[in-house]
């Protein structure tokens, strides 16, 4: 069981926003932060000590970088298995296991693993040709949502199926993959609850998020979710259970479909810090960033509160060009990704207000 004190180094597999928040966290603990990336001139690498350039599967330069650091995390959790098993076979100290990734990585095995530990959620079909399709739709219920089984994010991957004669078309949507296909969810509200677990096994989670999506990719956030208390409390119950299957050390996150009648449908677990957790930089006692890199040094995890009600904005594509104007509201908390380039759909930064707002 390794514990860091400060001055150590800690590696980040993956160079973008959320690898660039977990370095100011760290510095800000006392930590050094080494980021590998495959990108030049990453939002991470330009607030960290040190950067190693180089693909996800060169195992030589992984081991290079283990050596390197006294701990290793991700930010991204389409790690592929190979660089997990790299830092494994030299030693290195991964949080969370990479074990971990797999369960997120294929939403069949995703939602098998949720219903196993017995978190509800949208009735599905594993869908390995077209000809799968109809037959699943005529159990499931029209329309329903098919989707690809691996590398699917921010709405990417998905088709939705209204009748069986859209098969053949949804299917190539998709891209011909191995898929599922999910009834469709009555929600009145998108949620998410970020937990953390530590070495010693101790939870601890924040205030449900609500969570509206624009384009498939999330807009806005709210703290706290109008959610009934009961379920509130059965969610994060639900979120330490998968965290205690997992054996998992750092932040995990999960997204719910909250239904009229209260109840909660789990859709996708994160085995990282989420978007819908970035008002905790500003909102909360202590950051989603801060409890991962508490986590990943194995210090115990405070049990982070909310300073009220919150709302976080997302800045995507060119909504970055307004930053001069949140820049000259002193209500505005403004948080820049310092990418270079604005393309729409790519997430530029975020902007909090507080109660006064
Ligand atoms: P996902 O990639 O699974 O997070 O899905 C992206 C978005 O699509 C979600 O945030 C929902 O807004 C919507 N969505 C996903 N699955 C379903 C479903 N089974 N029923 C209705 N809407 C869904």
């Amino acid at each position: 069981m390794t514990t860091l004190a400060p001055g150590a180094t800690i590696g980040i597999l993956g160079g973008g926003q959320l690898g660039r928040m977990l370095a100011v966290a760290a510095a800000e603990l006392g930590f050094d932060v080494h980021i590998y990336t495959d990108e030049i001139d990453s939002p991470a690498s330009r607030v960290a000590a040190r950067t190693t350039i180089a693909s996800y599967d060169d195992a030589a330069a992984l081991a290079a970088f283990a050596a390197q650091v006294d701990a290793v995390t991700f930010e991204f959790e389409n790690v592929p298995a190979a660089a997990g098993d790299a830092l494994l076979a030299v030693g290195a100290v991964v949080r969370p296991h990479p074990g971990a990734l797999a369960t997120g990585q294929d939403r069949l095995v995703e939602k098998r693993f949720l219903n196993d530990n017995g978190v509800a959620t949208t009735p599905f079909l594993a869908i390995d040709a077209a000809a799968d399709i109809a037959p699943a739709l005529a159990e499931l219920g029209a329309p329903a949502l098919l989707k690809t089984r691996r590398f699917g994010y921010d709405g990417k991957g998905q088709s939705w199926v209204g009748a069986a004669s859209e098969a053949a078309s949804a299917w190539a949507a998709i891209g011909a993959q191995p898929a599922i296909l999910e009834a469709a969810a009555p929600f009145v509200r998108e949620v998410s609850v970020i937990a953390a677990r530590g070495h010693d096994g101790a939870v601890v989670a924040f205030d449900v998020c609500e969570n509206r999506h624009a384009n498939g990719i999330l807009a806005e956030t709210l703290v706290p979710a109008q959610v009934e208390a009961r379920a509130a409390e059965q969610a994060r119950d639900s979120v330490f259970r998968l965290m205690t299957a997992l054996n998992y050390v750092g932040v995990l996150t999960v997204e719910f479909f909250a239904l009229a009648d209260g109840g909660l449908l789990a859709n996708e677990i994160a085995p990282r810090v989420h978007n819908s957790g970035h008002w905790t930089l500003d909102g909360a006692s202590h950051s989603q960033f801060d409890l991962q890199i508490r986590a990943v040094a194995g210090w115990p995890l405070p049990q982070p509160t909310t300073l009220g009600p919150v709302r976080m904005i997302n800045l995507i594509g060119d909504d970055v060009a307004e930053w001069a104007q949140f820049a000259a509201d002193p209500r505005a908390r403004l948080h820049l990704y310092g990418k270079r380039a604005a393309r729409p759909g790519r997430k530029m930064g975020h902007v909090t207000y507080l109660s006064d707002c």
